[in-house]
């Protein structure tokens, strides 16, 4: 690798490291090379956020660490095409008015550096996203001439995933699907008023037309499948996207609001939520001052997002009109069942698998568990602890057998408890 590349490849990776729509950690990079200063953010039209720490190990720049559907941890060469862009979004390091350093892989250079890695086992896949440097159309054909070369020519047989670029049309978005495990076109902010402050160059409708694209093909492509007509898969891993939070003023009611409108519209896999972070000192850029990143908020979000996907909970279970915040101090599901006392408690003999989600503390497997081992014996308590049941919040929220294990009646106080705000001496047993 000349000294050239790779301060291109340093320069390029460093402008996609933030887009948390892969689920990445963030990368260690031996090059060391986010030109625009530790901190510094963003650009793709995936933009990002949200540098989660990283393993410490030493790896090549552009190389971080993902985790799929199914927990398991891979790597990826997560690089953008390019970091030369026409828009000018107020958060992005990238955006056309930054100094920026910039610079552009061409096709060739990309497919032969991801066969490399991919071939000394630094990575499993490749995420790869792009600046705006052109036309929708020219941006979107590179990207997925990038994926056509290394599936054809290459026989690159690793895990691709694909930014959409909005806009772009509906036969490259098509083809994309065809060569890409997955693809993402990145929402960004939470309301259509959100986007024309603060990348004015975006629109909501292109970008949901653009989700609807996929969402539209991948519909068809498993339809055909289904009728064993020879019709190849298409984005068989999904589409995803990315909201950044508290880079503008909605409440959490109205992100969560719209990514249970998204996951049930166009079949998304995953919303990503990547804390805002500030890196552009612009008094007139319209974002907010904050010394640092509202964490604590995306967690609860990312809790929120969790109950939507495998608990069955809608939106507008979680918040309403007159709780538009989740709670700080609690998870959200123990602050629904603090709630809803009617619904409590719940009888560990009798309640079916929807009702067992519903406890604190309780997740799909501890459900399952109950309900595989509930047709073999009798429970009781120990039994559930050798289960692997953690009591350590649902104890306040079932019976078994009619028995409470701790049975509060008063929530002010259970709420208090539960946060930490008061110490119990918890009776009878030590789980
Ligand atoms: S489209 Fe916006 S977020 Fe993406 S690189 Fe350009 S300025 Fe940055």
């Amino acid at each position: 690798m000349t000294a050239d590349f790779s301060q291109k490849l340093s320069t390029l990776a460093a402008a996609a490291k933030y887009d948390a729509s892969c689920a990445s950690s963030g990368s260690s990079s031996s090059a060391g090379g986010n030109p625009a200063g530790k901190g510094s953010v963003y650009g793709n039209q995936g933009s990002g956020y949200g540098d989660r720490g990283s393993f410490g190990v030493r790896v090549p720049a552009g190389v971080c660490h993902s985790w799929t559907g199914d927990g398991r941890c891979v790597s990826l060469l997560k690089v953008l095409y390019s970091n030369v862009c026409r828009y000018n979004c107020a958060y992005c390091v990238n955006r056309v008015s930054s100094d920026t350093p910039r610079a552009s892989f061409t096709e060739d250079e990309l497919v032969s550096l991801t066969c490399e890695f991919y071939r000394r086992n630094y990575i499993e896949g490749l995420f790869l996203s792009s600046g705006i440097f052109s036309d929708p159309d020219i941006v979107m054909e590179k990207l997925t001439a990038v994926a056509r070369k290394l599936r054809r020519e290459a026989g690159f047989g690793g895990y691709i995933h694909l930014k959409i670029i909005p806009g772009s049309g509906e036969t490259l978005i098509r083809e994309a699907g065809l060569w890409a495990d997955r693809l993402s076109a990145n929402i960004e902010l939470p309301t259509e008023k959100s986007l024309r402050s603060l990348a004015p160059e975006k629109s909501g409708k292109l970008i949901f037309g653009a989700m609807g694209e996929v969402s539209l093909a991948k519909a068809q492509a498993e339809e055909d499948r289904r009728h064993k007509l020879k019709a190849p898969a298409f984005a068989p891993a999904g589409q995803s996207t990315q909201l950044i939070v508290g880079a503008s003023g909605e409440d959490d009611r109205t992100i969560i609001g719209l990514s249970g409108a998204l996951y049930k519209k166009y079949s998304l896999k995953r919303v990503y939520y990547s804390a805002y972070m500030p890196v552009v000192s612009d008094a007139s850029s319209g974002l907010p001052e904050i010394s640092s990143p509202p964490l604590l908020r995306e967690h609860r979000l990312y809790q929120a997002d969790w109950l939507m996907r495998f608990y069955h909970f809608e939106s507008r279970e979680i918040l309403d009109e007159a709780h538009p915040f989740l709670d700080t101090a609690l998870d959200p599901k123990t602050v629904w069942a603090l709630n809803h006392p009617e619904r409590f408690p719940v009888e560990i003999k009798k309640a079916d698998y929807e009702e067992l989600l519903r406890v604190p503390g309780l997740g799909a497997v501890s459900a399952r568990r109950i309900l595989g081992a509930r047709r073999q014996r009798p429970l009781n308590f120990e039994g559930l602890r050798r289960l692997g049941v953690v009591l350590k919040r649902a104890r306040y929220f079932i019976t078994l057998g009619g028995a409470f294990l701790d049975r509060f009646d008063d929530p002010s106080r259970l709420r208090r408890i539960l946060s930490g705000g008061e110490d119990l001496q918890l009776p009878l047993f030590n789980f």
